[in-house]
């Protein structure tokens, strides 16, 4: 019996492997062909927040298994298998949103999920997504503002 090459049956685990890794990149929204780093540091990033991964997988292991220079282990086909699972659910939500433009001061990633609600700045007016529930104010310097405006009457 020769140990150095897997038996059919791992062989076909892992072509599987590979198929489903290349699904996920699609169902993620990218080409596997074309896909660039920031793409499959994207993917990468997803498959380690489901299986809890720190230091995540990197893009060139990714990389390296769809072109198959490389064999998926059993935790990234495990991974994969969940996000499949979860990206079903992700299909609903993103179903029930809406797209809209925002501007973005903090660290969104284009496409992210807002889950909260904007509130006018009690100061300018202006709509935002407050960092807390009961924020006021969109920044200091509006807070201060008003602050300052209210003390003078
Ligand atoms: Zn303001």
């Amino acid at each position: 019996m020769n140990h150095n090459l897997p038996s059919t049956q791992q062989q076909a685990r892992l072509v599987d492997g590979v198929e489903l890794l290349i699904e996920i990149i699609q169902s993620c929204g990218y080409d596997p062909m074309f896909a660039n780093v920031i793409n499959l540091e994207d993917v990468a990033g997803r498959l380690s927040a489901i299986a809890g991964k720190s230091p995540m997988w990197s893009w060139r292991y990714l990389r390296n298994i769809i072109n198959h220079k490389l064999e998926p282990g059993k935790p990234i086909v495990e991974a994969a298998l969940r996000l499949e699972i979860a990206l079903k659910g992700i299909q609903v939500d993103i179903a029930k949103s809406d797209r809209i433009d925002v501007h973005a001061m903090g660290n969104v990633r284009p496409g992210s999920l807002i889950l909260a609600d904007s509130k006018p700045c009690a100061g300018c007016g202006l709509n935002y997504v407050p960092r807390v529930s009961n924020q006021r104010f969109h920044s200091d310097a509006c807070r201060k503002e008003y602050r300052h405006r209210h003390k003078a009457w």
